[in-house]
């Protein structure tokens, strides 16, 4: 380890460690992802004393950086060369049934080791000159890593129940590193899932976002549905599991199917709200779910309630109430129209109006839709990817002549009103959108002098004078 540990930061804390005695670690996820070779700009340092005092010591030995203190919690940080260095006194920590937020009193590296979340988080570095780089591992966390398990240090039902956000992490940590959660620690969180509900909602999004960041996504998402959690967190995705039989007729169990969606957009894109439009793109499936003796399973109108669904379950997670959060509405409630498209045959009046309504979001939109082909028939699949393709194809041709992706009316409301001597009323509305109409139709292009043209002659078909 001492070789990772050579750069200026660590020389200078291992010097101060030394003049002032006292024991000093690098811990925690810097540690974990050191033996994981995963890049990490986070350093937190555990000293035996006073973590504020040896932040202020090393930044100015550093040159004199600028160190934020925050007094209530004894901690202190500072940024250096693109790195965040956090500095924190050992601490014991006991809890109240209550509060995820524990009594604190300053202990040792012991105690400090003690009180942390999982056995490959527990890991520490001496940073003093005598045992520099020397690993201090009471739970076998480098074991854990190499076998890639998640498991807690103490009993999971304690170490649960203390904290219920580390139910989270244990699953978000699975997630992003492509472990397995250790059976007991795994029963741990099924016996204390109800615990869940003294953290704050903005805490638990914090880690759905990052779930939804993994390269595997669903992992994350079938690691919450089955230790019981996902119900307390997204009734709506649970709903979706399970497969109805009418007749002997079923559907595809949309659980897994959108959890496939979700694995699949991972690949092709990193865009937070992207994903979380393929996780809740068939989220009203269960609400208009039908049989039809005729046609078998329908859900009619699934993209228009889920895309009122989702206003609610942003509300309830503190997710964004914002564009980004209009976004997810958008893809949702378009998320159909390629696949009709091209199904239905691509007509240049089909895609100028799937153009209109995507707008910029259309790249995004078409990259969804590419994610939501999970048939086992390869054939099929290639048809739809083949189909896409054209897709793209034409919308890029449209685009280029007729310029729809950010519509504005070539002629305005005012332009109807003076030449047809109208005061603001219904006809011009009516007059404009005929416009538009005309233009998404393809009965004129996208161009001032034929909207004008086309205005003069509907104006005369309605009896105006202009
Ligand atoms: P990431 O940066 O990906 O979230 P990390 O392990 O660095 O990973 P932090 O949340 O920054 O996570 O926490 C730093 C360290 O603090 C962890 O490695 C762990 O040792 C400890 N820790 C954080 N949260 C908890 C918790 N809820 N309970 C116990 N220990 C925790």
């Amino acid at each position: 380890m001492k070789q990772y540990l050579q750069t200026p930061v660590f020389k200078a804390i291992s010097q101060v460690a030394d003049s002032i005695e006292r024991e000093t670690y690098v811990v925690g996820g810097f540690v974990r992802d050191l033996i994981l070779k995963r890049q990490t700009t986070d350093i937190d340092i555990v000293v035996v004393g006073s973590g504020i005092e040896m932040a202020r010591a090393v930044a100015k030995k550093l040159g004199g950086v600028k160190v934020s203190v925050f007094k209530n919690f004894g901690t202190a940080m500072f940024k250096y060369r693109g790195m965040e260095i956090e500095f924190v006194g050992a601490r014991k920590e006991s809890y109240h049934r209550n509060s995820r937020k524990p009594v604190v009193e300053d202990g040792t590296l012991e105690d400090d080791q003690n009180r942390r979340d999982f056995t490959i988080n527990a890991l520490a570095l001496s940073l003093n000159e005598k045992s520099f780089g020397q690993l201090i591992d009471p739970f076998m966390g480098v074991k854990d890593i190499e076998a890639g398990i998640i498991r807690t240090p103490r009993d999971p039902v304690v170490t649960f129940s203390d904290d219920p956000l580390r139910m989270l992490r244990a699953i978000r940590f699975a997630t992003q590193l492509g472990f397995r959660i250790e059976e007991k620690t795994f029963e741990g969180i099924v016996s204390q899932k109800e615990r869940l509900e003294i953290i704050s909602k903005e805490r638990i999004t914090e880690e759905l976002n990052k779930m939804l960041m993994a390269p595997r996504p669903s992992m994350g998402f079938k690691l919450l549905e089955k230790t019981g959690l996902l119900p307390l967190i997204l009734p709506e995705l649970q709903a979706l599991k399970g497969v109805e039989k009418i007749n002997g007729i079923g559907h595809k169990d949309n659980f897994y199917h959108t959890l496939e969606v979700l694995d699949q957009l991972a690949e092709r894109s990193d865009d937070l709200w992207l994903r979380w439009s393929a996780l809740l793109h068939d989220i009203a499936k269960p609400r208009t779910k039908r049989f039809d003796p005729k046609v078998g399973w329908t859900f009619h109108s699934h993209n228009y309630v889920g895309m009122k669904m989702v206003p609610k379950i942003f509300q309830r997670l503190r997710l964004p109430q914002n564009e980004k959060m209009k976004f997810v509405q958008k893809m949702v409630e378009l998320h159909m129209r390629p696949i009709v498209l091209s199904e239905e045959g691509v007509t240049d009046s089909a895609i100028r109006r799937l153009l209109f309504d995507a707008g910029d979001d259309i790249d995004s939109l078409m990259t969804l839709c590419e994610a939501d082909i999970t048939s086992k028939n390869e054939v099929k699949v290639r048809k739809f990817l083949r189909n896409f393709k054209i897709v793209r194809q034409k919308l890029k041709e449209i685009e280029e002549k007729d310029r729809i992706r950010n519509f504005q009316p070539p002629i305005s409301g005012e332009e109807i009103m003076e030449t047809f001597g109208l005061p603001p009323c219904k006809i011009v509305g009516e007059i404009k959108s005929a416009i538009k109409e005309a233009i998404l139709e393809g009965t004129i292009h996208n161009d001032y002098e034929e909207a004008r043209t086309f205005m003069l002659k509907k104006g005369k078909e309605m009896g105006l004078k202009g």
